[in-house]
This record gives C-alpha cells, structure tokens and sequence, in this order.
C-alpha cells in the first residue's frame, strides 16, 4: 500500500514538472492582480499551504502534505483564466465544487470555456427615465424575524436598559430592502429580494411553517449524504428545541439558501442589509443593552481566510474562484461607495481602529478604504459577483436608538423607522453612482 503511495507521489510529481514546463502559449499569469487579491485573501499563515502560482499555473492543493508531494487537487493554466472566470461565475454550489474536484492537471481549450456566459458588463443608461433597466439587484435583508417573539429567539433584539424601548434588526432590515426595493424598480431595475414577506425566510415561509414542513426531509437528506453525524441528527430530530433547532442548525441552512437564491438570479450587484451593535458582549443581566456614545459604520467584503478555513474543497474552489476573479476588486470600490454614501447621507462616520473591535482585529484585512473590511462570511464567501454586505450604524448608539424607536413611516403595512428609508437611500445613491461610474469606464475603453 505503502510503495503504491509511492508510486502514486512519483507520478504526481512528473505531473507537476511537467504542469511547469508547459508555458508553450505566450499567456502569461497576472501576478500583479493575483497579489492584489491575495493582500485581502490571506489573513493567518496555514493559508499559504493550499495554494502555489507559478509561471504558467495556478496550483490548489487538498493539505499541507499533498504541497510537498506536488499532488495537485485543482490546476488552472494561464492559457484558461479567462474561460474559468466565465466557468465560475456560471456554475454553482456542488455543480462548480464536482467541477473542481474533478478537474486535477488537466487542460482545456478554451472552446471548452465557450459555453459558458460571458460575465455581464454594468450599463447606466444616461439617456433613460430608467436609468438601471438593464441591471439586476439582489437584496438580502438579513436575519428572520416577523415578531419580538422571533427576534428574542434568533437574539437579535435591541432593549435598552432602564428604557421601555425595544426594537429588532430584521424588522430595520426588511424596511429597508423594501423601501430600496420600491426606488431601484422606479429607476428600470430588476430586483430580487431574498425574504418577500415580513417574517419569511429565503425558503418563502416562516421559520414555524419551515419547521412543520421541511425540517424532517431536510434533516433525514443531510444525514443520509453525511453532512450532519448521527449524534448532531438525535440531538436535534428528538432533543432540541425550536430555538435551538435555529442556532445549530436552520440559521447556517438559510444562509445557503440565500446564497443559492441570489447566484440564480445571477445579480450585477448584491446588498446584504445589516444594522450593528457596539459591544454586543456587554448585555445587563436582564439581557438589555446598554447605550453606547460610539457611533460607527462598516462593510464587508469577500477574503480573509484564516487558518482552518480552506479544509474543505467547496472552500478551496471558492478561495480559487476569489483568487482569479475580479469580485474581491469590484466588491471594495462597490463597498467604498457605500460606505461613503453611509457617511454623507446618515452622519455617521466609519469605524475607527482606535475601537479594536475583534472581529475586525482577529477575523477581517482591512482593504485600504475607509470602513471596507474583507472577511469570510458565509455570504462574502457563496455569493458570487459585486457584493456590499453593509453593517450601517449601531443600533444601541444613544441618539440611533431614540430614531430607530420612530414608528411614523408604514411600508408592506409595517411601521418603521424613517432611518431606514434613509439607510435605503444612501445604498440606492451608491448603486447609481457605482453604475454610473462602471459604465462611463467602458464607454472609455471603447472609445
Ligand atoms: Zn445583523
């Protein structure tokens, strides 16, 4: 078995000498670029161990030991960037991670790549009363919940302490996507929202109906294609309770969800709608938060991989797809203009490093634009394309949470908050003026 092992290394090793040798196209890899992903890619070293670019190749590899051996899991030569793109913006979930898996040293023509659409070029049309018609835009107003019930539940709710006020994120988020909604379809756009009604989630019920009817299918098919063990499948099939059933599990399946939603809808753009809380860690025993005189906002990108986070392939092929692709890129000057229109529409000001929040100290590369972090979200991570996951303002600030207690404005029948139009109209401001930007770009190059 040993000497088979051997043999089977040796092989792969030729392989790769030869993957090296066969620069016989005059294309070359775009170091430069790669570089430039790779400084909002790598946040702990282990990363480094999985991938290698050489002078006509990109080499993914499984583990540390399959890198000494040269046994490359995924090689892409310089000859089929181009064509990969196309391939990974087109495919997705496990179609593009068999893809992947299957795909080891071999090299295809780029008719191969033919099949595949070409990625869609942003246009604002100057010239039109609907100057987005030809764009698709994905918002995804994050978390779940239709009532404070709900929101207890998914811990998402804001009470101040020594304060009757209380309010919660998904209520904020969901008037917010819907009052986005109404202004980017007024201006031509075509717009998916990933949760279409007030306490629905991305499977298009409530998490109480998800759970009467789709929970015992989805459970059983997890265990049997191993994705959860036996033990997980007893805890939450006869111990767990509903809230529980959301934490440990429904919580990370929606968040696919959402992914699977937005890739099929194939979005020039994709908003994911967020409200922060400074020091969340800092709760009073009677679970209510205490207002806080920080006041800042933020947005993610994709990266920042840290150490254990490339130990599946459906996470290398991402990382490979991050790495060739220009999302990371389009995804910081999408970001950089919201949060600017974050800054200028709402007053409030980027977050500071001076705060020291973990998250970003520990789990995020700072991008060089003010407030425009990259991390490794689910979401940063699935959802292909130019993406803004948006983190405006704390919602425990003293004066926010006095205006996030405002209920004069009535959207899908709800009373809101009039920030939330407001927080709408800095992301439809930074959409249009990001599109405007995009186009005049390749009106020059075509010129
Ligand atoms: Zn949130």
């Amino acid at each position: 078995m040993k000497q088979l092992g051997n043999k089977f290394a040796l092989r792969c090793a030729i392989l790769y000498v030869i993957i090296l040798a066969s620069c016989s196209t005059p294309t070359e890899i775009d170091t430069e670029h790669m570089s430039r992903n790779l400084q909002f890619m790598v946040k702990d070293t282990e990363i480094g161990n999985f991938y290698e670019i050489t002078d006509s190749a990109i080499l993914m590899f499984a583990n540390i030991e399959d890198k000494k051996r040269k046994i490359v899991e995924c090689a892409i030569y310089a000859d089929e960037i181009t064509g990969f793109i196309r391939l990974a913006r087109n495919l997705y979930g496990k179609e593009y991670v068999n893809w992947y898996k299957t795909k080891g040293i071999k090299r295809f023509a780029s008719s191969y790549y033919d099949k595949f659409k070409p990625i869609e070029k942003i246009f604002y049309d100057k010239n039109s009363d609907k100057p987005l018609r030809k764009l698709r835009i994905a918002i995804d107003a994050g978390h779940i919940a239709g009532s404070v019930e709900e929101a207890l539940m998914e811990q998402r709710i804001v009470q101040i302490a020594n304060n009757e006020t209380v309010f919660y994120e998904s209520l904020l988020t969901f008037a917010t996507a819907s009052f986005l909604a109404d202004t980017l379809q007024r201006a031509g756009a075509e717009v998916l929202l990933t949760r279409k009604e007030f306490g629905h989630t991305a499977f298009g019920s409530t998490y109480k109906s998800w759970l009467k009817s789709e929970f015992k299918t989805q459970i059983d098919k997890d265990l049997a294609e191993s994705k959860i063990d036996s033990t997980k499948y007893i805890f939450l099939t006869e111990e767990a309770d509903s809230a529980q059933i959301f934490h440990k599990y429904f919580k990370f399946l929606n968040i696919r969800k959402r992914a699977e939603v937005i890739n099929d809808f194939s979005p020039h753009i994709t908003v994911i709608l967020h409200y922060n809380i400074d020091q969340p860690s800092e709760f009073s025993p009677d679970n209510k938060l205490k207002t806080t005189t920080r006041n800042y906002n933020m947005a993610f990108v994709p990266g920042s991989f840290m150490n254990g986070e490339l130990q599946k392939p459906a996470q290398r092929a991402a990382f490979l797809r991050l790495l060739l692709s220009g999302d990371i890129n389009s995804s910081v000057d999408f970001s950089d203009e919201v949060v600017r229109n974050y800054t200028k529409t709402l007053k409030v000001a980027p977050v500071s490093s001076d705060f020291r929040l973990s998250y970003l100290d520990k789990g995020s590369l700072f991008t060089g634009k003010a407030g425009v972090y990259a991390r490794n979200l689910g979401l940063t991570r699935l959802i292909k394309g130019t993406i803004c996951y948006g983190e405006t303002f704390c919602q425990n600030h003293q004066d926010e949470y006095q205006r996030l207690a405002d209920t004069s404005l009535i959207i899908n029948d709800l009373k809101v908050p009039k920030r939330t139009k407001e927080v709408a109209m800095s992301y439809y401001q930074a959409i249009e003026s990001y599109c405007k930007k995009m186009s005049q770009n390749e009106e020059q190059k075509n010129h």
